[in-house]
């Protein structure tokens, strides 16, 4: 397992590079909040939402205050406003409820698994969301997993469950140190260029010698892709 793991990184790095990040710890719940809107949307419209909020509330307490369809419209750039609104005012309501405060820095002293049994507690964040304030944030060692790199990771024969929560419970603690941020984010942009849905194009693919998956799309002619190499949760 870990020798594949390292051998689908090293792939991706000598296709993509290393994945930039951040100087430094981000705010975890900054982390959490951008998570919340980037599901099911991409990048730039999730940064936008992101950023309508920072640029116009001095803090998440601001935030917490607005009506619900206040927040929605707010947000509405990143899609399925009216559940992300209601995701993130319940997220900024039960913390504040359980801690008085608006603030996850406490995390940084904690155990991954604790962090992740909070964090989950909390209502609205589910293990994904969790899972990324893990590793964009905190900066640990742990491989998010959503329907995207659950699918790439069973293609190429890493695991066999067609459930991204049952995957990320398997991969955790699997991943070689310092990989996970590079092997995540370039699964990421994989997904995004090569591994889809439907046709994945995999005559191009740079997993294509490792790859297991019986139904390989070979017919594809050569193709370059110019890389878009943005993701947002290393530049909130
Ligand atoms: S070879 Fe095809 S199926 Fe395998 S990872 Fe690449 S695109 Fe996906």
């Amino acid at each position: 397992m870990e020798s594949l793991i390292k051998k689908i990184d090293s792939l991706l790095r000598e296709y993509y590079g290393v994945p930039k990040r951040s100087e430094g710890m981000q705010n975890p719940l900054d982390v959490l909040i951008g998570t919340i809107l980037s599901q099911n949307t991409n990048d730039k419209n999730s940064w936008r939402a992101y950023r309508n909020l920072k640029d116009k509330y001095s803090s998440w307490e601001e935030v917490r205050q607005l009506d619900r369809k206040e927040l929605e419209e707010e947000i509405k750039v990143a899609g399925l406003g009216k559940q992300k609104s209601a995701a993130i005012l319940e997220v900024l309501n039960d913390l504040f409820e359980k801690k008085r405060t608006l603030n996850l820095d406490h995390t940084q002293a904690m155990e991954d698994s604790d962090i992740l049994d909070e964090l989950t507690s909390y209502k609205g964040v589910g293990v994904k969301t969790a899972s990324c304030v893990l590793l964009f944030s905190l900066r640990r060692n742990v491989c998010p997993v959503d329907t995207h790199v659950n699918r790439i990771v069973n293609r190429v024969g890493l695991v066999s469950s067609n459930q991204p929560e049952k995957t990320f419970n398997y991969l955790l603690g699997k991943i070689p140190d310092g990989l996970a941020h590079s092997f995540h984010s370039n699964l990421i942009l994989l997904g995004r260029e090569f591994c889809k849905p439907t046709n994945p194009d995999c005559s191009n693919c740079p997993l294509l010698q490792i790859c297991e998956f019986k139904e390989k799309n070979t017919s594809g002619d050569e193709k370059k892709y110019p890389h878009n190499n943005f993701l947002l949760l290393d530049n909130l």
